[in-house]
């Protein structure tokens, strides 16, 4: 049971005053949560200075600024696309207000003629006229006191403001329990740490440059207890799994050799050597954990398809879990064919099945007349439960998810668990990540598959390269086009995609299509099909296509702005293509000045195609300071850690925890006490409920 200290955080946001439905999917969707604690790790990510001027003048252009002004007089606009002007001066120099698509009567009454008032905002110069945009804070006179000098500023999403997001969060801090410390002394001192509360206090209302630096003593406090608690929970459940018996699979000779040999290829040796550890696993009393690794491209759907079919003729079911239905349907379509030798029955289970579909696939399953179930999320459901699960694969898991994979577990039996990463993992990092998992390599890319080629091109020589791409695609290939991340806000991306495609829809006469993240699953899902199957030549896209997307015809991928992705993102990106004999190519567009670490990560992709040497290099470029938001850079990302940060604080955890296995391994004493606080704070009740189990 939660304390009652810390229950509040588990409310929801929506429970605040103020805070409407509306509202709460927004902030649900931004955060992943819709809990005050899912609000409280959102910590800001930089400040601005609100500087007060009294004068307007050309240095100050492209600040944000906070003026006195004088309204003089309105300009309503006379056709839509057209702002509505409000001429106002400052001191004695003409400045206007602009808004586009507002509703006359909120300015008429929020800034009236002859008005003194303080405005916010962005300072622009425009025709030889100043101007504000949209201003952030329009306030009275009497009232600037209440203005922060400073602000922090939040990652944002569509439908949410800064000024709505600090709202909310100066509404939450309040709920910020005293709790006691769970950290030890001696850690305490050495990196001279502040507690809990005082660092999440300190991390919203940054003071300096400082509070904000990655590198602040206050995040990095709660990235010890966030990395302290991921490393204990792994601990309490590899202490709990070892007190029961895992599934023993009994290696199916016949059906697993009809299997390979009705396949069109054969396994390379990388495949075959990791069939053959997985094999091993299977056949012993042990729970199998393993996590395999192999770059895209490399085959593991067979890997595993070769663990599931030994587990389903051993009379067990079996599990596919991946991220999104598109991918679900991807895999069930391609496995439907890869099996369609075997009598095995195979379902898939999405948040689409509803009513009675649901209701029947559950039953399927849950008798075992279901013997492979392909499916999201929605697995690990309480209402799904199988009859004799074996082994349950977990795809393309970029997140650190753990605990979704042990919600298998929790159900009567231990099943084998399988893990599929396309992100290659440096060791160090799978080792504080996956605690000790084991680990399975797929090495080689399937013979006769040609590398891909991949070149850079500044910006500037676009026609170029649009030249180049008519004649390309005039053969019966397909290529991506992708915009980048543009800031934290998904509506700035959207924006420069949506630009891209009408300028390509143009020159490629309506063979162009465009996907992006804020369409609906089955919008994606339709926007995939028509692009595989339909005579669609380039698909535009926002980051939204990484994870996993197969299309065979795809042999150019384009990435706009590729100085603005992490190495391990370019690279799975680039792994979109290839996938064919014809020889696939990746261009990283750029613009012109770009940063050393820029230059070396596209130096590193035009090098070399090998994940694993990408995912090293990665994580030097990063650690050697220039920092790429953790969830852009594809690694398997922690709320507040970031292990090429944070991994000096790694060993001293390991060595807490490894003293809590031995020592406390029931959280009994004090200490323990508070470390199940922390193990709640982190939602990791997984973990605490294997304490109950025993
Ligand atoms: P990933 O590791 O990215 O999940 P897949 O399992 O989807 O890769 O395999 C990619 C493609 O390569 C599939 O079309 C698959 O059938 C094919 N493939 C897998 N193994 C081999 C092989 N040994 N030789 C040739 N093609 C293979
Ligand atoms: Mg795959």
């Amino acid at each position: 049971m939660r304390s009652e200290k810390i229950n509040p955080l588990f409310k929801p946001i929506s429970s605040l005053q103020g805070v409407g439905p509306k509202l709460e999917a927004v902030l649900n969707r931004l955060l992943s949560g819709g809990k005050i604690i899912n609000l409280l790790w959102h910590i800001p990510y930089n400040i601005i200075k609100r500087n007060k001027h009294e004068n307007l003048s050309l240095e100050i252009i492209d600040t944000v600024i906070t003026i006195k002004v004088k309204v003089i007089s309105h300009k309503p606009s006379f056709y839509k696309k057209q702002p509505y002007k409000v001429n106002c001066i400052c001191s004695s120099t003409p400045i206007d207000i602009i808004f586009f698509n507002a509703r006359t009567p909120i300015i008429k009454n929020s800034l009236p003629v002859n008005s003194e008032k303080y405005i916010s905002g962005k300072l622009e110069y425009y025709k030889n006229n100043y101007q504000i945009t949209h201003p952030s804070y329009i306030i009275n006179i009497e009232d600037i006191k209440s203005m922060n000098d400073l602000e922090p500023i939040y990652g944002l999403t569509s439908g949410i403001s800064q000024k709505v997001i600090s709202k909310t969060v100066n509404k939450i801090l309040p709920f910020i329990p005293d709790l006691n410390e769970w950290i030890d002394e001696e850690a305490i001192k050495k990196y001279s740490f502040d507690s809990w509360k005082n660092s999440l206090l300190a991390l919203h209302n940054p003071k300096n440059y400082n509070q904000i630096s990655i590198r602040n003593v206050f995040r990095k406090r709660l990235a010890y207890d966030e990395l302290l608690a991921h490393q204990l929970s792994i601990s309490l459940i590899k202490k709990f799994n070892q007190k029961h018996k895992g599934i023993k699979i009994i290696k199916q000779k016949k059906f697993f050799n009809n299997f390979i040999n009705s396949l069109n290829f054969k396994l390379t040796n990388s495949q075959k050597i990791v069939i053959d550890e997985i094999s091993q696993d299977l056949n012993s009393e042990n729970q199998m954990i393993r996590l395999l690794q192999g770059d895209v491209g490399s085959g593991k759907t067979v890997v595993a398809l070769s663990a599931i079919i030994q587990t389903i003729y051993s009379g067990y079911q079996a599990a596919i879990m991946v991220p999104t239905s598109i991918l679900a349907n991807q895999h069930y379509n391609n496995i439907i064919n890869l099996l369609k030798n075997t009598n095995i029955s195979i379902c898939i289970l999405t948040s689409k099945d509803k009513g009675k579909s649901r209701i029947d696939k559950l039953k399927d399953i849950s008798t075992g007349k279901s013997n492979l179930v392909i499916g999201t999320h929605s697995l690990i459901q309480d209402d799904v439960s199988f009859d004799s699960i074996g082994t349950v694969v977990i795809d393309e898991q970029h997140r650190f998810g753990v605990f979704q994979r042990l919600a298998f577990s929790n159900k009567g039996k231990k099943p084998n668990i399988l893990v599929l990463s396309a992100t290659p993992i440096p060791r160090t990092l799978a080792l504080a990540a996956y605690g000790n998992m084991d680990e399975s390599r797929i090495t080689e890319k399937p013979i006769g598959r040609l590398p891909i080629t991949t070149t850079s091109l500044t910006l500037s020589k676009e026609k170029k390269l649009i030249e180049r791409l008519k004649i390309k695609l005039n053969k019966n290939e397909k290529a991506y086009w992708v915009c980048p991340l543009i800031e934290e806000s998904e509506e700035l991306d959207l924006k420069a995609a949506i630009e891209r495609f009408n300028n390509l829809n143009k020159i490629f006469k309506s063979k162009v299509l465009l996907l992006h993240g804020q369409l609906k699953e089955k919008e994606k899902e339709e926007i995939m099909n028509k692009f595989k199957n339909e005579n669609y030549k380039i698909l535009v896209s926002t980051t939204v296509i990484e994870v996993g997307i197969d299309i065979k015809d795809a042999t150019t991928i384009i990435i706009e702005h590729a100085e603005r992705f992490g190495l391990a993102q370019l690279h799975q990106l680039r792994g979109r293509v290839g996938r064919n004999t014809i020889q696939s190519n990746c261009i990283l567009l750029h613009k012109d000045n770009l940063t050393i670490n820029a230059k070396k990560r596209i130096q590193k992709m035009i090098e070399t195609n090998d994940g694993f040497e990408i995912a090293e290099k990665d994580l030097e470029i990063r650690g050697a300071g220039e920092v790429l938001g953790v969830k852009q850079s594809g690694m398997p990302s922690f709320k507040i850690a970031d292990l090429s940060i944070d991994n000096d604080l790694l060993e001293d955890i390991r060595k807490k925890v490894e003293y809590i296995y031995n020592n406390d391994s029931n959280l009994a004493s004090q200490k323990g006490s508070e470390l199940k606080n922390l193990l709640h704070l982190f939602e990791r009740d997984i973990a605490l409920k294997t304490l109950k189990a025993g």
